[in-house]
């Protein structure tokens, strides 16, 4: 199945709306902003909670929605001028047998909450009954490099495109940004043979979100495998010739010669429409849409769920799976007026060569009284990093270690700290002392 197929079959007049609701003989709906893992995630948990109304996804990418996590692994390994359908979120017939209305290369350009309607940018108009936000995150560009060619982002399946088209013929890579979207990028380009240099401002890898010793063993990771390191230092100037990239030069001096730069220096909350409506966004989170523990925003009939949102009184804006995943199964639950479902310790997971990072908790960064227990063979196997604030466990990171994390979520979720002491020792069984502590 071509992606495409699905703008053919899916990309309905607007009205097919009112006919849906007559098929479910309820005449409530819901409409969704944003058909990616936090929209698909809330339509699926409602239909499964019962909701038997109209059900509306909308999306301004063209095209069946994709998976984001193999936008910088697997999916840039392939040169194919479409994009393999095995990266779709759904399949066509599950949008049918759902009885979900999608509607894709269609952008939302207002809200009207006191008329509860939407306005897209082709002039239309479209009513709700309850409104989902979950148009989650655009990635930031440096100043300097906009406009020039061979410059990318990355974050939407098209931006993937446009990049593996340049990638697979060009010869010197430059990535801004040493966070896990640029080393993931770096990982995959190593593998297509371009050589990589990676900058960093901060004066580590991974500086905002991984403990000091797992970016040792990544940035050890990437240097074997010939990736060239720059950390402790800035872009000072951009070079372009007739328009295209063609290298930069650091705030350190050193000059790089390259013929593609992708810039991935984190991403701000799409909170524009939240903003222009008049919906309480939150300042110190990026602009996110504030919500409550329902993923309720400060409108009534509008929630907000995925890496736009931000629940009030969490220590950070989370960007993961398991969080749009998550937040979109609170946000159908509370909706239905049942209860919501069990929280989970927030996790995420990347893949950079050989290497399986899944980490689990909150690793606090800048906060001298945390500190790491390593249990495996650092650096060369499998290792986890256990992330203590005195004795109290806060997160596990584990490299090729799918146990330890399980372990780690497992103690995260219970609220019980192992011994930091007897972590470390390999013939400590946790399992075993989790068992029985948890009793
Ligand atoms: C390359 C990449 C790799 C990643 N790898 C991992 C990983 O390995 N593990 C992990 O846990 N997380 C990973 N993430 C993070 C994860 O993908 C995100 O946290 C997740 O996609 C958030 O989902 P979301 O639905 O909230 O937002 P998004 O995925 O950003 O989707 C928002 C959607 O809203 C649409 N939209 C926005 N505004 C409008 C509008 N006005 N009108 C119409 N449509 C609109 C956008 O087109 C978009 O499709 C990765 C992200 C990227 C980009």
């Amino acid at each position: 199945m071509k992606n495409s197929d699905f703008s053919d079959q899916y990309d309905v007049n607007f009205s097919r709306r009112d006919n849906r609701k007559k098929d479910y003989g309820d005449t409530s709906s819901i409409v969704v902003i944003g058909a990616s893992h936090a929209g698909i995630s809330f339509v699926d948990k409602v239909r499964k909670n019962g909701f038997m109304g109209s059900l509306t996804l909308i999306d301004r990418q063209k095209g069946g929605p994709m998976q984001r996590p193999p936008l910088s692994k697997d999916f840039l390994l392939e040169t194919s001028e479409t994009p393999n359908s095995k990266y779709l979120l759904k399949t066509s017939k599950w949008y049918k047998d759902e009885k979900v209305i999608l509607h894709t290369d269609v952008t939302v350009s207002k809200i009207n909450l006191r008329k509860k309607s939407l306005t897209f940018s082709n002039g239309k108009n479209l009513d709700y009954d309850k409104l989902v936000l979950a148009t989650g995150a655009a990635p930031r560009m440096l100043h300097a490099a906009q406009g020039i060619a061979n410059v990318f982002v990355l974050r939407q399946p098209d931006q993937a495109m446009a990049i593996r088209k340049i990638a697979h013929s060009a010869r010197n890579a430059i990535i801004i940004g040493g966070g896990y979207i640029g080393l993931e990028i770096a990982a995959t380009f190593r593998q297509i043979g371009l050589e990589v240099s990676v900058v960093e401002v901060a004066d580590r890898l991974l500086a905002r979100v991984a403990s000091p010793p797992v970016a040792e063993l990544l940035a050890g990771l990437h240097q074997e495998r010939g990736v060239v390191l720059y950390t402790g230092t800035g872009v000072e100037e951009v070079f372009q010739n007739n328009g295209l990239f063609s290298g930069v030069k650091l705030t350190d001096g050193t000059n790089l010669v390259g013929d593609i730069l992708v810039v991935g220096i984190g991403v701000t909350p799409d909170s524009d429409l939240a903003l222009q409506a008049g919906i309480e966004t939150e300042t110190t989170a990026g602009g996110a849409v504030l919500v409550d523990e329902y993923q309720l925003t400060s409108d009534l009939d509008v929630f907000a769920i995925g890496d736009v949102a931000f629940q009030r009184g969490s220590p950070l804006r989370l960007e993961s799976i398991h969080n749009a995943q998550e937040s979109g199964a609170r946000a159908a639950a509370a909706i239905m007026g049942k209860p919501l479902p069990a929280v989970q310790a927030p996790w995420f997971w990347s893949d950079q060569y050989d290497a399986n990072l899944q980490s689990v908790g909150i690793v606090p960064m800048g906060d001298r009284n945390v500190y790491q227990v390593i249990r495996g063979e650092f650096p060369e196997k499998r290792a986890s990093f256990w992330s203590y604030r005195d004795k109290k466990l806060l997160a596990v990171e584990a490299v090729r270690d799918g146990a330890s994390f399980m372990l780690g979520k497992k103690c995260l979720e219970e609220n019980i700290s192992p011994n930091p002491s007897l972590i470390s020792d390999l013939e400590f069984d946790p399992m075993a002392w989790i068992l029985k502590n948890s009793a």
